[in-house]
């Protein structure tokens, strides 16, 4: 069944049929089509742009508390149909029901926390140095945004863009994933439907090469805010850089999770299966790089075999299922070719790593377990993105902290252990924007700062108070009454 939802290319209060249309796949079942969606040209990027511009005059101005009733509509909506979008997002992406429902709650709640931000937006006062001057120091929305979005988080991350952009008086045009169309869309249509005015919010479905790479070399935006993977932010960057765009880059990352001989066993194999190979491992945070102490490595490894073959892997809107499949063809080749790379490179493949068929012809894989694996090796350097963690043996903590550290990356970290002193040495020297003790590597509450260091992020960060730092411009006056 495919759905009925609006085009996937929304400009000026309009949706348009676009050129050309291109089916969302659901990759559970590769039969089913989620439905067609228009693919977009440089024109509607140009059209999208002008028409977020035309809007920003009068939205920029309006009253914080309208913004905020708006938002709150749209939190309410999609927070009310949960189940239903949850069910279409694992439809396209291949995350589990119980994740889809999760993911659609958080978009919901973020829509909630900036309604509420809109109207918070103070500033301050200072003294000057000089008498019977007052100074204030007040923040104002910056202009048009382009928002441009991964696949794995596709009603989340455009969520976490979109809302705070909006609340504070900016307009957008959000270009998605051209993997996941199907969730932006529902969440724009909300956005339409709850009566936020034409050209606030706009979006352009399509490619990467033609609709990103027009929406980042368009004249008419102020900034741009982009996740996805490193090679596609650093392109942005130049381009942002070149023509002085405020830009913020959330990118891709290789991330650290120690296991210290004095931790509980039972939880650090939770942690490790949680956040290695929960949403099929496609998440920017997933620990890929499990570093063992040599004292606990033979038992983690083993009760890790144990727990991974017991895992469901089938499809994402069965009952019961823990992992999906990934999202497409290409990112299953390259899950399984980091695989079959690692073996060459000499290690062990101690559970998975091979391709499953089941009832529906969906692109699935056995979770892999890669042991025997140098940290300087292309498995535990470069981000695969699928559900494979190579198991890396170090002697104490010191070896394991610098391990976690020797990476091109730094977006998320964790660590497992009883030791009060390890986990507060861990949290001051790990080179990652977010640390977890005894807790699965993971995104955040949606009220606290996320980003992270190194080659995983560039510019300021995302969600909660610190959202207002990259959709607000200052201003700092000077008054001396006349
Ligand atoms: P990607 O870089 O291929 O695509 C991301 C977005 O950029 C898509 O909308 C794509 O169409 C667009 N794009 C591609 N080429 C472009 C170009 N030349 N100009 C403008 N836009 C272009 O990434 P992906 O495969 O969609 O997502 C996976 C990556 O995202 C992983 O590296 C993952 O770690 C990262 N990610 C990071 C975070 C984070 O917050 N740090 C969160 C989720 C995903």
């Amino acid at each position: 069944m495919s759905s009925d939802l609006p085009s996937g290319i929304h400009v000026g209060g309009e949706w348009r049929r676009g050129t050309s249309q291109e089916p969302d796949i659901n990759p559970s079942d590769t039969r089913d089509v989620v439905g067609e969606f228009a693919l977009g040209s440089a024109q509607d990027v140009r059209d999208a742009i002008a028409a977020a511009r035309a809007a920003f005059a009068q939205w920029s101005v309006t009253p914080p508390q309208q913004r905020a009733d708006l938002l709150d509509r749209i939190g309410t909506e999609i927070l009310a149909r949960s189940a239903e979008l949850g069910r279409l997002l694992s439809r396209e992406e291949g995350k589990t029901l119980p994740e889809g429902v999760g993911e659609v709650v958080r978009a919901g709640q973020i829509f909630k926390f900036f309604a509420q931000q809109a109207v918070r937006l103070s500033g301050e006062t200072g003294a000057s140095t000089r008498p019977g001057i007052t100074v204030e120091v007040t923040r104002e929305p910056v202009g048009v945004f382009g928002l441009i979005t991964p696949w794995n988080f596709p009603i989340a991350i455009p969520a976490w863009k979109l809302a705070p952009a909006i609340a504070f008086g900016n307009c957008v045009v959000l270009k998605p994933s051209e993997f996941t169309p199907a969730s932006a869309t529902a969440l724009v249509d909300i956005i339409a439907r709850a009566g936020v005015p034409a050209g606030v919010v706009n979006l352009v479905n399509g490619s990467g090469a033609a609709v990103g790479a027009a929406l980042v070399e368009s004249p008419g935006l102020d900034g741009i805010s982009f996740t996805g993977s490193v090679a596609t932010g650093r392109r942005i960057a130049q381009v942002a850089a070149a023509r002085m765009l405020r830009v913020q880059l959330e990118m891709g990352g290789k991330n650290p999770l120690v296991v210290l001989d004095d931790a509980d066993l039972e939880l650090a194999v939770n942690c490790a299966v949680n956040g290695a190979y929960f949403s099929t491992g496609q998440r920017c945070t997933a620990s890929s790089r499990l570093i063992v102490d040599d004292r606990i490595h033979d038992r983690f490894v083993a009760r890790m075999v144990e727990r991974l073959q017991a895992l469901r892997i089938d499809s994402a809107l069965k009952d019961g299922t823990d992992i999906g499949p990934a999202i497409h063809q290409a990112q299953l080749r390259k899950n399984l070719a980091a695989v079959e790379q690692a073996r060459a490179d000499g290690a062990t493949i101690a559970t998975g790593g091979e391709r499953l068929t089941r009832e529906t012809p969906g692109w699935f894989m056995a979770p892999a377990l890669v042991t025997g694996t140098r940290n300087d090796a292309r498995l535990n350097s470069e981000e695969v993105f699928g559900p494979v963690a190579g198991v890396i043996r170090v002697r104490g903590y010191d070896e394991a902290l610098a391990t976690a550290n020797d990476t091109e990356f730094g977006l998320c970290a964790g660590i497992c252990t009883a030791s009060l002193k390890h986990a507060s040495h861990f949290k001051r020297a790990s080179q990652s924007g977010l640390v977890m003790v005894n807790l699965p590597t993971a995104g955040l509450d949606y009220h606290l700062p996320f980003g992270g260091r190194k080659a995983s992020s560039h510019g300021p960060r995302e969600q909660g108070e610190a959202a207002r730092e990259f959709y607000t411009q200052g201003k700092t006056t000077y008054l001396l009454p006349g």
